[in-house]
């Protein structure tokens, strides 16, 4: 039977809850953690096409988006990529930087899940697995939390229980619930990093694209993300449409870049006299069908030469600038996270404990703090749990 009265209690042992746990027993304190799922951290094992892009290098404020831009810096600033890669490196963990400052595992993502667990192991963290948690209430400065193994009680409670995406592996509510329960506003939740949907319409313009990928530069406003962007059945994937997916809100147009670091104007210009079909000539730039698709939207089969000013408008127009008007995404079943969560106003930047709750905290996703795609919400769990457990 485990010992019922704890210094910290832990919701969810995903990434940002092992990593705090781990974190907070070091100072001697009794840890418990509990997690409704039979396996543990899903997520991190799923993640980064198996590999776990763990961090990014490049990691700083701007790249999270939350009601207030400034909240994640304190935290962000004290537990930076660099700390988590030197916790690696003392567990001889390898790991490769990809693109753009992500960094992967060389071996599976395992390695991260057994690292958390070796370090609660090694720390006396208790976990509870398979709990599913019945009631949480505070009486006498102290949280009791009921579950179907027992009632165990402590004085500080983290929730770390994560976002919406993904039920299939665990996904709830849950920390929202509790947030709601002491006081704390949620705001409005919507899956991001999330494949874009087109209507039926427009899928069948692009029928002949589904699964071709190809270099783009995705834009709403004054964002934008170059990346590689891949036509789907259902609409529009890849990391730039993820990407900018954070940003997209229903009824508004994405532009897409077609063609990024080049002018294709001045190409066609130098290119004025040739005899090359249009098809052709895009087919230097892009993949079969995409300049077979684009010369058909453009309604264009003429030779270089036969263009006109008009017609050289309309086709850089398009390789530029072309729009897309997504009618929805594909939902918390495709999300690789939440947006939107433990309204961040409620929350001490420093230890993200509740304003108005002493001893109360909440970290990772379950927070309004949505990172970018590529290892920047593994860098917010694990700083976010950091912040945690230097307060105390
Ligand atoms: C397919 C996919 C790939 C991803 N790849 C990357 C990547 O490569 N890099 C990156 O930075 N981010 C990636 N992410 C995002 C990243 O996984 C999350 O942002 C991160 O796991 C959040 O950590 P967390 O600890 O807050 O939540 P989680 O890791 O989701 O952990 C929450 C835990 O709480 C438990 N829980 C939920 N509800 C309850 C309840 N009612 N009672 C008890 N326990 C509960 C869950 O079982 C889970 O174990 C990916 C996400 C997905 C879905």
């Amino acid at each position: 039977m485990h010992n019922k009265e704890f210094d910290a209690i832990i919701i969810g042992a995903g990434a940002a809850g092992m990593m705090c746990a781990q974190m907070i027993a070091t100072s001697n304190k009794k840890v418990l953690i509990l997690d409704h799922s039979a396996k543990l951290a899903e997520k991190i094992r799923i993640s980064g096409g198996g590999r776990c892009n763990f961090t990014n290098i490049n990691a700083r404020p701007e790249c999270y988006i939350s009601q207030n831009k400034h909240f994640a810096t304190s935290a962000l600033s004290r537990y930076t990529p660099y700390h988590f890669t030197e916790l690696l490196d003392r567990y001889d963990i390898g790991y490769h930087e990809k693109t753009l400052g992500q960094l992967f595992c060389n071996q599976k993502s395992q390695a991260i899940i057994d690292l958390l667990d070796q370090l609660c192991q090694e720390n006396g963290v208790i976990r509870l697995m398979e709990t599913s948690i019945l009631a949480i209430e505070k009486t006498n400065a102290r949280f009791k939390v009921e579950t179907n193994k027992g009632l165990f009680d402590s004085d500080m409670l983290v929730v770390a229980c994560g976002g919406l995406s993904i039920p299939l592996i665990g996904a709830t509510g849950f920390g929202y619930q509790i947030a709601r329960q002491f006081g704390l506003k949620i705001i409005d939740t919507r899956p991001a990093l999330v494949p874009l949907t087109l209507d039926q319409s427009s899928l069948q313009t692009f029928s002949s694209l589904s699964g071709i990928s190809f270099d783009s530069e995705t834009k709403i406003g004054k964002i934008s993300f170059r990346e590689n962007s891949l036509f789907t059945h259902r609409g529009l994937s890849g990391p730039a449409i993820l990407q900018i997916s954070s940003y997209w809100q229903h009824s508004e147009a994405i532009k897409i870049n077609l063609l990024p670091g080049e002018d294709i104007k001045s190409v066609i210009q130098d290119n004025r006299s040739s005899t090359k079909r249009l098809k052709n000539f895009l087919h230097d730039f892009f993949s079969e069908r995409l300049a077979e698709s684009i010369c058909s939207l453009l309604n264009i089969d003429k030779q270089l030469s036969q263009l006109s000013n008009k017609e050289i408008d309309k086709i850089t127009n398009l390789i530029h600038n072309f729009e897309v008007m997504p009618n929805g995404t594909e939902g918390y079943k495709k999300a690789e996270v939440t947006k939107g969560g433990v309204d961040t106003a409620y929350l001490n930047s420093k230890s993200m404990m509740a304003k108005n709750v002493d001893g109360l905290y909440f970290i990772g996703e379950v927070v309004d703090v949505t990172g970018w795609l590529g290892g920047y919400n593994f860098q917010w769990a694990w700083s976010s749990a950091y912040a945690v457990a230097s307060s105390i």
